[in-house]
Order: C-alpha cells, then structure tokens, then sequence
C-alpha cells in the first residue's frame, strides 16, 4: 500500500492518513461545507409557492 494519492480538494497535497481522503482537516472541511451548501441551495419549496398561497392555514394539521 504504498500508493500516494492526491488530495481531491486542492489537488497539490497528498492524502493524510489521518483525514482520508484529504491532506488536511481543512481540505475535509471544505468538502463537508460543499455538501452541506448543495443540499442547502436546493430548498424543497419553490418560492412560487408561496406567492400562490399565502393565506394557507396553518392549523391544517397536515404536513404531507
Ligand atoms: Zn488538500
């Protein structure tokens, strides 16, 4: 196993055992907050939506 491999975020460092599979903690928190910002830029409700309907009653009780 003495295969290097090239840390996938700054592409200039080699993989740390420690923070697989990136160099640094840093290059592993750059790729978490690139997940946690995909997921979060893609809201589930339009804004559309709320435009259309904004005398919803919120005491419905139902949460689909
Ligand atoms: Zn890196």
């Amino acid at each position: 196993m003495s295969k290097i491999t090239i840390c996938p975020i700054c592409e200039n460092r080699p993989t740390a055992a420690e923070f697989k599979p990136f160099c640094s903690k840093r290059c592993a928190d750059v790729d978490l907050q690139k997940w946690l910002s995909d997921g979060y830029a893609i809201p589930g409700r339009p804004l559309d939506d709320a435009e259309e309907a904004p005398s919803r009653p919120t005491d419905s009780g139902f949460d689909d």
